[in-house]
């Protein structure tokens, strides 16, 4: 079964509105819906309207959020709600970010409640899960992964989980240069099917795109990409420069 092959770019807090703009044109111009690799930019919240209008007609460009509030609106002063996302043409949100989980102490259960919200809304959760170097070393990381994604979206119907992408993003290579080898990549994108596999069925779990993140670039897009169960990259820093990210985007 052939699965959705996506680059996934996460701004983080980076850009101001002109070079954010600038970056999607060069994208768009660069990038068209024959290349069967669905783009999805993350810019931060408050560029998410002017971004989504520019790549409104592009069939092959869409549009995430870095995060959403698990309430459907009300007294929450600073939050973004799904509803406001869904209004202004966002599809996907981003949930569980390695940086959301440490720095704003987002754990499984809330970002349970974040999943259903976004799911009620009718837009589209990328869950981020992966362990930390030492859990790694203590060779923890797939019962690390295996909990997070238990705790996190296997409460899910299967029609419901049908519409997840999973971003496996190992937090040793987030940020650091380091990226996961191809083999370590594969390898932990194959437990984790055959854990989709365990709870909703082959068939469920052979059409989920599993995305690997982690000092993704030109120079090792392609050996990823190229792995059985590697279906794209949530991609931080190299999505900052438009040539970087098309290469990426055309390392498929
Ligand atoms: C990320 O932010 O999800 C990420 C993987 O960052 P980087 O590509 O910079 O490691």
């Amino acid at each position: 079964m052939s699965r959705q092959k996506i680059a996934a770019g996460n701004w983080k807090m980076n850009k101001t509105l002109k070079d954010g703009l600038d970056l999607v044109k060069d994208i768009r111009a660069n990038t068209t819906s024959e290349e069967g690799v669905l783009t999805i930019l993350a810019p931060p919240s408050v560029f998410l309207k002017a971004v989504a209008e520019l790549v409104a007609d592009a069939p092959h460009i869409r549009v995430a959020a870095q995060n959403c509030h698990q309430e459907e609106g009300g007294a929450y002063t600073g939050e973004v709600s799904v509803e406001m996302l869904k209004s202004i043409g966002v599809s996907h949100v981003i949930l569980g970010h390695s940086e959301r989980r440490e720095y704003f102490g987002e754990g499984n259960e809330l970002l349970a409640r974040k999943v259903d919200r976004v799911l009620a809304g009718g837009l589209l959760p990328i869950f981020c899960c992966g362990e930390s170097l030492p859990t790694r070393e203590a060779e923890e990381h797939v019962s690390y992964v295996a909990q997070q994604l238990e705790e996190g979206i296997f409460h899910l119907s299967a029609e419901d989980f049908s519409k997840v992408v999973i971003a496996y993003e190992p937090i040793w290579a987030i940020g650091t240069g380091v990226t996961a080898s191809k083999e370590q990549a594969q390898d932990m994108h194959r437990e984790i099917r055959a854990m989709i596999q365990k709870h909703y069925g082959s068939e469920v779990a052979e059409s989920t795109s599993i995305l690997y993140g982690g000092s993704v670039k030109p120079a090792n897009a392609k050996e990823l990409f190229a792995q059985a169960d590697v279906d794209g990259g949530l991609v931080g820093g190299a999505s900052l420069k438009a040539p970087d990210f098309v290469a990426i985007i055309q390392s498929f």
